[in-house]
């Protein structure tokens, strides 16, 4: 029996793959893609990731693309309002962000250059073809990304709280932008959000753009028309609602690094059941998008997915049997310690913040001590809910820093 089978090699997939080789579990990844087309595909996102995924990446001696350029160390944050409620926080510890077509292609030949087998399947794989790779494995972890392999992870009603976007998205990779470790956050009350970071990619470094549009606003249009054309649309709505990055912007400059650097859609934010039992007889898990995809509005997903292949990587390696028990002794872990509270604070994140919060942020925009506080809770999301889930706690907080 050879071990542990993965589908999918993105961070989820990767990161469980290397865990386990680390922890001396046999583990065979199936990838939709092989390195190189991984690396010359369409941009997939903009992740920025934490100082807790990249400790992660540092244990499993995988550390890439380092360079100070694109450590984040402060925060630019602005709600659009006369006045507008602004201020600047520093992220003690600085999130780093890399173009996933580089990173992850480094990680799957980290995993096969120490000996690990990837699978390359010729086609999009189905819930009949897990089950015929489970036939090898004692476990099947899915790691497939949003579209899952939806028939074997049925979306969890009383976890996802909406059934269609709430948001429409543009994302797009940019020169002509200063270049700074400043993440740009920006909220445009009923229009949606601009945010602007730094990137190590291809191109050397440059800027991604992400617009959150709230459906039928006026972003939504950039996130609708041909990426060559959106730069003076989006330099436009960037002068409009984001005043402040408009002053890095050289116009003359401004331009997509590439045809393939943009991206377009929406995301249903999704949490499935995670536990499926094949035909096989073996038991299926689900982590990362595969079995909850929120919206990208709080930068947590590809966290969220390296903090649950850890956790599933240390249940499996204190061994099995890998039966139903298991995975759902797995799934509670991975809930409770890394992805429920991302999914509540990022559900919340997409409706008009209450009240408490808007008290939070305007106390960070008179006192520098809060808004670095608040930054320091968006590295770390487990402390970061309990914070922001209760009112009271968050008036001692800000109380004792004020
Ligand atoms: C614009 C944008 C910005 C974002 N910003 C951030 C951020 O700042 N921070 C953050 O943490 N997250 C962010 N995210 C979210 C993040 O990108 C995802 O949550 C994360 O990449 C999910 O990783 P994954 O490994 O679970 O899935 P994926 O990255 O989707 O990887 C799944 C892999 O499996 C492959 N696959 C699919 N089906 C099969 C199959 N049946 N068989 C074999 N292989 C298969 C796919 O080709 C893919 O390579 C952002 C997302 C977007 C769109």
């Amino acid at each position: 029996m050879a071990g542990i089978g993965i589908v999918g090699a993105g961070i989820s997939g990767l990161t469980l793959a290397l865990r386990l080789q680390q922890l001396g579990v046999e583990a065979t990844l199936y990838s939709e893609g092989d390195a190189a087309s991984m690396s010359s595909g369409r941009l997939p996102n903009t992740v920025a990731r934490t100082q807790q995924t990249q400790a992660r990446e540092r244990e499993l001696g995988c550390e890439h693309l380092a360079d100070p350029g694109c450590l984040m160390d402060t925060v630019s944050f602005s709600i659009k309002g006369v006045p507008p409620l602004e201020f600047t926080g520093r992220i003690a510890d600085p999130y780093h962000v890399a173009d996933f077509r580089l990173l992850l292609p480094a990680l799957m030949d980290d995993f096969t250059r120490r000996g690990g087998e990837i699978v390359v399947a010729d086609t999009s794989p189905d819930a009949a073809q897990v089950d015929r790779w489970s036939q090898r494995h004692e476990l099947m972890v899915v790691a497939a990304g949003r579209r899952s392999v939806a028939e074997l992870f049925p979306r969890d009603a009383g976890r996802s709280p909406y059934d269609s976007p709430q948001r429409r998205l543009f994302a797009g990779l940019f020169h002509g932008i200063r270049p700074s470790t400043t993440f740009a956050y920006n909220i445009s009350p009923a229009c949606g959000e601009i945010f602007r970071m730094p990137m190590m990619t291809r191109h050397g470094l440059v800027s991604s753009i992400v617009v959150e549009a709230i459906p039928g606003g006026p972003f939504e249009p950039l996130t609708l028309m041909d990426p060559a054309e959106v730069a003076p649309a989006l330099l436009a709505a960037i002068a409009e609602h984001a005043p402040r990055l408009r002053e890095m912007i050289d116009p003359a400059g401004f331009e997509l690094t590439g045809p393939e650097d943009a991206l377009q859609g929406a995301v249903t934010p999704t949490v499935r059941e995670a536990v499926a039992k094949l035909p096989s007889g073996r038991v299926a898990l689900a982590i990362g998008d595969a079995w909850i995809t929120n919206d990208p509005l709080t930068g947590q997903g590809a966290n969220g997915g390296s903090a649950c292949a850890w956790i599933a990587a240390e249940s499996i390696a204190a061994g099995g049997p890998y039966d139903v028990g298991f995975a759902h002794a797995t799934d509670e872990r991975m809930w409770d310690e890394a992805a429920g509270p991302v999914t509540m604070w990022t559900n919340m994140f997409l409706q008009p913040p209450p009240d408490h919060i808007i008290g939070l942020l305007a106390a960070a925009a008179t006192r520098v001590e809060v808004a670095d506080r608040v930054m320091g809770l968006f590295g770390d999301p487990v402390r970061n809910w309990a914070v922001l889930s209760n009112p009271d706690k968050l008036n001692r907080l800000v109380d004792a820093l004020v």
